[in-house]
């Protein structure tokens, strides 16, 4: 199968194949013929299945025709960094349309962001809170929202969004096209569901597959020896970049400053980073400059890094989901991965739940 079956605008197509993407992902296939009807879309799927052009293409197909100079779509998503993906993404599929995108979250000058707000954008991706900051200080406005699209909603709720969220959906006309995409599916996404979207055509992937090319491995560990392990994991030559899981971001600070001590190329990602600080690192582990990343979940969740070649948890996550989204780095679009992950011997009911949800 390949995109030629998808009504797609000549100019939007053109970014398909400039991104190199031949044949649609599962959740592609099922998604993009009725989203470019424009009916609402309810996509579960885990991360790495290619949510992000089930949304973009979408999007872009419907905005390339009609006028620019204001805000014709709405992405809303968790966090800064999976907010710059998703704007790479849509500038990469979009190249050919001259649509704007922009981002707007926080910790970072308004100026630019107010500008596309005011105009300069037709297409602005988001995280809730800064967005609602510049909607309650009168600038910019939803009201001519022709899609508004949710991704990571499950994330969303954890972090506390939900009143935010409830907030901007209102803010869009009630006959924007609405796309909402979520890994799992607790009680409060299936409100906000409810409440948001209109007979949609629901989507879902099987939770199961962490996908099959990963191989997981467990090694049984005395809490004060997971340093060493690591060290002896990462110094195998198979493991090319390796992302490694903390539970904390304290942990992760201080496995980084020990890691770049013993001569190893690292940076870290976690929330108590400055934006350009998490930018900087991100940056540096996708272009090869750093081999390894220690993250924790929140500020590593979604985000796409291609070359990583092992998902290492140096601390075993707390929730299965939290498991699937880590080692989701790994393995992606269909490339083969290994997933780590470091036991002591009180973590053994938590890896046994894993093991039983994914049956792995
Ligand atoms: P998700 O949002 O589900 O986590 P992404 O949209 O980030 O997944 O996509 C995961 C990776 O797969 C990205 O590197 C993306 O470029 C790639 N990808 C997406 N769709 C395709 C496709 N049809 N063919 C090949 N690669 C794809
Ligand atoms: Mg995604």
């Amino acid at each position: 199968m390949n995109f030629d079956r998808f009504p797609l605008d000549p100019r939007v197509r053109a970014g398909v194949d400039a991104a190199g993407y031949t044949t649609p992902t599962p959740i592609q296939a099922k998604a993009l013929t009725d989203a470019l009807a424009g009916r609402d879309v309810l996509g579960l799927a885990q991360t790495g299945t290619g949510k992000t052009a089930a949304f973009a293409l979408p999007l872009l197909d419907r905005l390339v025709h009609g006028p620019r100079g204001h805000v014709r779509a709405l992405v809303v998503a968790p966090t800064r960094e999976l907010a710059e993906q998703i704007h790479d993404e849509i500038k990469k599929l979009g190249a050919r349309t001259n649509l704007r995108s922009a981002t707007v979250y926080g910790g970072v000058s308004k100026g630019p962001q107010e500008r596309a707000l005011k105009g300069r954008a037709e297409i602005i991706v988001a995280c809730p809170g800064r967005l609602l900051d510049h909607l309650t200080s009168g600038v910019g406005s939803l009201a001519r929202v022709e899609v508004l699209v949710l991704d990571e909603a499950d994330h969303m709720f954890d972090m506390g969004f939900l009143p935010d969220l409830r907030r901007i959906v209102k803010a869009v006309p009630k006959e924007a096209q609405r796309l909402l995409f979520s890994a799992t599916m607790p009680k409060e996404v299936r409100h906000l569901v409810e409440d948001m979207l209109t007979d949609p055509l629901r989507v879902e992937i099987a939770h199961s597959a962490p996908a099959s090319t990963i191989e997981h491995a467990l090694y049984p560990v005395h809490a004060d020896r997971k340093q060493d392990l690591l060290e002896h994991l990462l110094d195998r030559s198979e493991v090319r970049s390796a992302l490694v899981f903390t539970r904390t971001k304290q942990r992760a600070k201080r496995l980084a400053q020990r890691l770049d001590r013993k001569g190893y190329q690292v940076a870290e990602i976690q929330g108590n980073l400055s934006q350009s600080r998490r930018q900087q690192s991100l940056e540096g582990f996708k272009s090869g400059k750093y081999d390894v990343l220690v993250a924790t979940d929140i500020a590593a969740r979604g985000i796409d890094v291609t070359r990583v070649s092992h998902v290492i948890n140096f601390d075993v996550p707390d929730t299965v989901d939290a498991y699937t989204h880590r080692i989701g780095r790994t393995g992606r679009a269909e490339r083969s991965g290994d997933a780590v992950t470091l036991v002591t011997t009180e973590d053994l009911r938590q890896v046994r739940a894993i093991e039983r949800t994914l049956s792995m």
